[in-house]
């Protein structure tokens, strides 16, 4: 697909200092600045504004303001560092501002970590948006019962996911059996495996009430119905696997990742995470264990992950704790990882 990952030094995200010099000595700067600005005019345009932004925005010290070179914004940003705005105060690039989570919030999002280790909590921002599957479904599979729930994100990406699957002739009997579970029905899922299988392998195969992503309303489980059994994803149904993560889509149990998800391989457990992390997640062969631990490489103030999917270029990173800095303007989502922090991931 060309997509790469593209680790980007960006200068521009270093913490900006708070500025030391007083009102007066900015202001001398900020008419030096339009002089020089005047003097440069008409010989290199782009040189002249540059030099206007990094002085009205750091008075020589600071050259961390992402629109240094837009001139129009840094006239504004002179008029709040005057005024020690939160902007200053928070040592935040221009451009971002702090959006206060809470620990509820961290287990909140497409790119939340569920397991054993990281329990789910059953947020109401999460249980409150769940709706009926066969409500929302394409006409390209079934659901086994009507009263199955999920998140409506992954419903409609599901829906493209086999819509596509099937418009380019797969076949017609997939059926969710399935989505959202409540801790009460997971629980009587590892009791009864644990009284038949031993409690043993009902550990290896069956997540503990709280710890399975069937709790977030972003995984599926599939059958086929012609074979009459979970579905494996081999032969006729082997596209699936191959493009769900165009689709947002990981395949999230596999035998040579056991280790690390403490989970048996599960050829029809299908979690959405969202699109670009799928991609990333498929193409260095992370579990989600492992791509959660990866993305603390790019924190806020160090490099970001820069990643482009069909010419659209997204960039993440992440922030341990509650406060989060975030885009003034823009697209952009914020999720917590169930761990520690929250994935920030904007679409440029
Ligand atoms: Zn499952």
């Amino acid at each position: 697909m060309g997509t790469r990952v593209q680790p980007k030094h960006n200068g521009r995200r270093r913490r900006r200092r708070r500025n030391p010099l007083p009102l007066l000595i900015l202001l001398v700067l900020v008419v030096a600045a339009g002089l020089l600005l005047y003097s440069c005019a008409g010989q290199d345009d782009g040189a002249a504004q540059n030099n206007a932004g990094q002085t009205n925005t750091g008075g020589g010290e600071d050259e961390g303001s992402p629109d240094g070179g837009n001139t129009g914004d840094a006239g504004g940003e002179t008029e709040t560092g005057d005024t020690g705005s939160t902007d200053g105060e928070d040592g935040l690039p221009a451009g971002y501002i702090v959006q206060t989570m809470t620990e509820a919030d961290m287990g909140v999002g497409e790119q939340i970590l569920v397991s054993n280790e990281h329990m789910y909590d059953f947020p109401e921002a999460a249980e409150s948006q769940l709706v009926r599957l066969v409500d929302n479904k394409s006409s390209s599979y079934t659901s086994n019962v009507n009263d199955t729930l999920i998140l409506p994100v992954t419903v409609e990406h599901l829906n493209e996911l086999l819509d596509d699957y099937v418009a380019q002739g797969g076949a017609t009997d997939i059926m969710v059996v399935s989505g959202y579970r409540t801790y009460d029905f997971q629980q009587g899922l590892f009791d009864r495996n644990a009284a038949r299988n031993g409690i043993e392998n009902a550990r290896r195969f069956v997540a503990q009430a709280g710890g399975s992503e069937h709790h977030t309303g972003y995984a599926v489980d599939l059958y086929s119905m012609n074979n009459g059994d979970y579905f494996e994803g081999v032969g006729e149904y082997a596209w699936v696997n191959e493009h769900c993560h165009e689709y947002g889509f990981i395949l999230r149990y596999t035998e040579e990742k056991e280790e690390f998800t403490k989970i048996g391989p599960e050829s029809w457990h299908f979690r959405y995470v969202g699109v670009p992390h799928s991609y990333i997640i498929v193409e260095n062969d992370f579990c989600y264990e492992e791509y959660i631990d990866y993305l603390r490489q790019f924190p806020f103030d160090g490099e970001h992950l820069t990643y482009t999917v069909d010419g659209t270029e997204y960039e993440i990173y992440f922030v341990e704790g509650l406060e989060v800095p975030v885009p003034e303007s823009g697209d952009y989502t914020v999720s917590g990882n169930n761990v520690d922090g929250f994935i920030v991931t904007i679409t440029k």
